[in-house]
């Protein structure tokens, strides 16, 4: 049997992407499903279902399934320690996939797998030095250096809860001025309905700082400010040659990254070879990720 077909699940907040690719990352079908409320216990199961659904639509069988999700995540021992929006704390992750599959099954970080997707199928293709910054509801980053992810501890990647406005806006995390709580997609919408009296998005947002409004203009430069604060010594400290930022906030481009590159510039001198540039993937780069491991497993399990 052709195993070289793999799975790869993104298990989000809201909503939980798979899909099932072949040897060369084309993806042969794909489903997203709701997330159920308090979803840990029944990753073992949905994922099972998936597999099946996906195995259907495509015709092929999967060699390997994986499953990638937020928060703090132990790749070594397969444990998902923690989750504020899923609710779970020490999930066995590994364990209960291979309670419910007769695959070879592994789980991963949503944001680090999404580097490896970038890296072997998207915008950081041939650079070995990169950050990955999805900007979406939560902020976190995953490193590549060498070629090689960077997955020590689980709190490896957390810069949204480095403190950039001491006694700032409240954190999910229960502290103040994280730079999650002043530069996230969901922060930004906050801060403009804040400041415009209505209820608004970081879309939203974005479109009156295209048009000049000043008071939209100084949230955003604030924003990016904070973001290259925060970023500018991770850069400095792993050599990083690309910074690739993903998540909703990227659709509105150049309005986004061009302050963004000013910024990194003048807290980076002599950083020419620095570029910064949107993600490729989109929201499937979990997914995606998640299928470079479970390949990655086929592969070493050969
Ligand atoms: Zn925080």
């Amino acid at each position: 049997m052709d195993r070289s077909a793999v799975v790869g699940v993104d298990v989000g907040g809201t909503r939980i992407k798979s899909v099932l690719v072949d040897g060369d990352g084309e993806v042969l079908a794909a489903k997203v499903v709701p997330t159920p409320s308090r979803p840990g216990p029944k990753l073992g199961r949905v994922a099972a279902g998936l597999r099946r659904d996906l195995e259907d639509e495509a015709g092929v069988p999967a060699g390997a399934l994986a499953v990638v999700v937020p928060g703090l995540v132990e790749e070594v021992v397969g444990i998902a320690r923690w989750s504020a929006n899923l609710r779970w704390s020490d999930l066995p992750l590994t364990q209960l996939l291979a309670e419910h599959l007769d695959v070879p099954v592994t789980s991963g970080h949503d944001v680090r797998a999404g580097l490896l997707a970038e890296h072997r199928l998207g915008a950081a293709r041939g650079v070995d030095d990169v950050v990955f910054l999805p900007l979406g509801t939560g902020i976190a980053a995953a490193q590549m250096t060498g070629g090689q992810v960077v997955a020590g501890s689980p709190w490896s990647g957390e810069v949204g809860h480095v403190v950039v406005r001491p006694g700032g806006p409240v954190c999910g995390c229960g502290a103040a001025g994280c730079l999650e709580a002043v530069a996230s997609a969901a922060a930004l919408g906050r801060a403009w309905s804040t400041a415009s009296g209505e209820e608004r998005d970081a879309e939203h947002l974005a479109g009156a700082v295209a048009q000049g409004d000043p008071a939209a203009v100084q949230i955003w430069q604030q924003a990016v400010e904070d973001l290259a604060l925060v970023l500018a010594p991770v850069i400095s400290a792993a050599g990083t040659r690309l910074l690739l930022v993903g998540g909703g906030l990227v659709l509105s481009g150049d309005l986004l990254l061009d302050p963004l590159r000013s910024a990194l510039a003048a807290r980076l001198p002599g950083r020419t070879d620095l570029e910064v540039a949107p993600a490729a993937l989109g929201d499937r780069a979990g997914a995606l990720g998640a299928a470079c491991l479970a390949a990655d497993l086929v592969r070493s399990t050969r």
